[in-house]
């Protein structure tokens, strides 16, 4: 195959290989969701402030209309996702299971539809690209939800030699980022030329783990030798798709404890953040809109599906169905998705996936009930940071969460393999989480 280097790749501190569970969807090719007739949109989608209202209680909106300006540098815009009336603006249970604010809007009224003309980029200033990323409200779809005009206006002082996309999708059930790369290769292939000029990079990677090999052929035959693209398949190894793991596997260099990709000469994004540039650049089409993996056993028509931000949990199953009552439903992955409890939740820019588990499947994963620490060391063994994930979970037990930072608590990447193979079901990442939280508090 051209421009692929089989050079099978991969980090080699920890990891671990749980069951893929990606047939439930792999070949489910993306569908629209219908509009939902209420759609719940929060201000806070991303990393930094919440972004602050710009329309009132009784307000008629558009599809695409600003509805959150920005506030500072590390937040991002919000756009509605719907065309209709702004009929509440509170709080409301979201992702992160608290309640923030969001607008809530009744779909009503005509949908006009954007302008779908496709203009020529090539002529537009790195400024230029710059502000319709930001004003697209661009964050990073892979879960992490950092602005990407952030991310990609790298400060004057690092030197950005490479960029890595991320198609390694490692996180068990979801194959959003497959089908993409399936159904969208050449438009992923323009957002990485975009990407490029802004950052003047020397070489891009494109990071593909071998259980999506079809992926890996499809963009190889999209690719030019001009492109200068390097596609490389990685081992299957979960947390592949995490930034330090892929630069380890793809670079074989570190970055530091504290540090970001910058400090080693590299940015990293995945593919739907990369889709959302290319749209955002050529259309100016901010991000209303995302492919969600909606997954599990009792799941009448489980899929890839786009799905207008904002969609409430409810409408979602009303459309796809389940067989059974859901003991639990998560959003993202089974290995870092946090678990709602309420079926008011909204998709936002970072739902990657929706699980639904069955009673019998949530029983595996229940914390409940766990033991004390054995002292096995499988934690420290399969931990892809090398932390000592055994002394951070004591100390949470015990609330002296003063002494997690002597064991480096946050360079922890909340991937769970320590949870995974724990013998005692401790619940080690969400003592780590309570530790951060502490300590973030702390100042
Ligand atoms: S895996 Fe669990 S029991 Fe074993 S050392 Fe780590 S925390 Fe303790
Ligand atoms: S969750 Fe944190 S401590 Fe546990 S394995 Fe992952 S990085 Fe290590």
């Amino acid at each position: 195959m051209k421009h692929i280097k089989i050079r099978t790749r991969t980090f080699l501190q920890g990891g671990i290989h749980p069951p893929e569970n990606k047939s439930v969807t792999y070949e489910h090719s993306i569908e629209n969701l219908p509009l939902p007739k209420k759609a719940i949109i929060p201000l806070s989608q991303h990393l930094g402030k919440p972004a602050l209202p710009v329309v009132k209680k009784g307000d008629t909106v558009s599809e695409g209309q600003l509805i959150g300006k920005k506030d500072g540098n590390y937040s991002s815009h919000v756009h509605s996702s719907i065309t209709g009336k702004v009929t509440d603006i509170g709080p409301y249970y979201t992702a992160s299971n608290v309640k923030s604010n969001c607008i809530v809007i009744q779909l009503e009224g005509e949908i006009k539809r954007m302008n779908a003309d496709k203009p020529d980029w090539s002529n537009l200033s790195r400024e230029q690209i710059l502000q319709r990323i930001s004003e697209a409200g661009v964050v990073g779809m892979g879960g992490a939800a950092f602005p990407t005009d952030v991310k990609l206006n790298v400060p004057s002082d690092k030197k950005v030699d490479f960029f890595i996309v991320n198609g390694a999708e490692c996180e068990p059930y979801l194959t959003c980022d497959y089908r993409l790369m399936m159904e969208k290769p050449e438009e992923i292939v323009e957002g990485i030329q975009i990407i490029k000029k802004l950052l003047n990079v020397k070489k891009v990677f494109f990071g593909v783990e071998l259980n999506k090999r079809p992926a890996l052929e499809h963009i190889a035959e999209h690719l030019r030798e001009k492109d200068n693209i390097e596609l490389i398949a990685l081992k299957v190894k979960y947390p592949q798709g995490g930034e330090k793991q892929l630069i380890k596997a793809i670079l074989n260099k570190e970055v530091p404890s504290g540090g970001l990709p910058f400090d080693v000469g590299a940015v990293v994004s995945n593919v739907a953040t990369i889709n959302a540039v290319r749209d955002a650049v050529l259309f100016q089409k901010p991000v209303i809109e995302r492919v969600v993996t909606v997954t599990g056993r009792i799941v009448k028509n489980p899929g890839n599906y786009k799905i207008r931000i904002g969609t409430p949990l409810s409408d979602v199953i009303a459309d796809t169905g389940l067989t059974e009552e859901p003991a639990k439903i998560i959003l993202g992955g089974p290995m870092m998705g946090p678990s709602v409890v309420s079926l008011d939740t909204p998709v936002t820019k970072g739902t990657s996936g929706i699980l639904f588990l069955s009673e019998k499947e949530e029983k595996r994963v229940r914390y409940n009930a766990y033991r004390s620490c054995i002292h096995c060391a499988k934690c420290l063994m399969v931990c892809p940071v090398s932390l000592n994930p055994c002394m951070l979970s004591l100390q949470g037990e015990f609330e002296t969460y003063d002494q997690m930072t002597r064991y480096d608590i946050m360079d922890c990447i909340e991937c769970g393999c320590c949870n995974y193979v724990c013998p005692s079901f401790r619940p080690i990442v969400q003592f780590i989480k309570l530790g951060k939280s502490f300590l973030k508090k702390k100042g």
